[in-house]
């Protein structure tokens, strides 16, 4: 697939999420907030998936640029992975109102958007931001029997296959939960480092 062939569709998903007339949709609408459909490289061999944009997010359109984000940041350092060779999105592109947890729905509604992320940028490695992220993915790739607590597959590596090959999905807590959590800090630096042991630079 060809660069200007991945960026037009990725533009297409941005262009129907924008379209969309569901009700996180039409919040955003009103709230004059943008879409946070996702940022980083097309050609990236590893995409993190995060539950849904906060209110710096929605403001700006970007994902994980908050005090989540702040965390990532420092966790991408931490592994000596730039952030633009990496993807990162959501399973839910609009922001849920005072950041609550998405509703089942919702997941339903932009889940498909980011199977065609999925689909179209063909990640070697899915690192799950959080328990919703986890669940979504390894549903998706067949995992649904090892649904364990995020505490006890955090770190881990599962092996999976997508329409176009094989597939790691590494399970980590939610950067949010380390912002007042030291210990969850300390045990999401060690669990990056998990990345370290894949071939991290984007194909092209
Ligand atoms: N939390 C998320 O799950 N995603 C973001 O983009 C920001 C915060």
């Amino acid at each position: 697939m060809a660069k200007i062939e991945r960026t037009d569709l990725l533009r297409k998903i941005r262009d129907e999420v924008v379209a969309l007339s569901v009700p996180l949709a039409q919040e955003r609408i009103q709230n004059k907030m943008h879409p946070v459909i996702g940022e980083g490289s097309h050609w990236a061999r590893i995409m993190f998936v995060g539950e849904a944009p906060g209110r710096s997010e929605a403001a700006t359109g970007r994902p994980f640029v908050g005090a989540a984000g702040k965390i990532l940041d420092e966790l991408l350092g931490s592994a000596k992975i730039p952030r633009e060779h990496v993807y990162i999105t959501n399973i839910v592109k609009d922001r849920p109102p005072m950041n609550r947890d998405p509703f089942p729905d919702e997941i339903s509604i932009y889940g498909p958007f980011l199977d065609q992320q999925i689909n179209i940028i063909q990640p070697e490695i899915i690192a799950t931001l959080g328990r919703y992220a986890m669940s979504y993915i390894l549903n998706k790739f067949n995992h649904s029997d090892k649904l364990d607590p995020i505490s006890k597959l955090h770190g881990t590596v599962l092996e999976s296959t997508a329409q176009y090959g094989p597939i790691h999905i590494v399970p980590l807590y939610h950067p949010a939960v380390a912002v007042y959590n030291r210990s969850t800090k300390d045990t999401l630096i060690k669990d990056f480092q998990v990345l370290c042991g894949f071939a991290t630079e984007p194909l092209k």
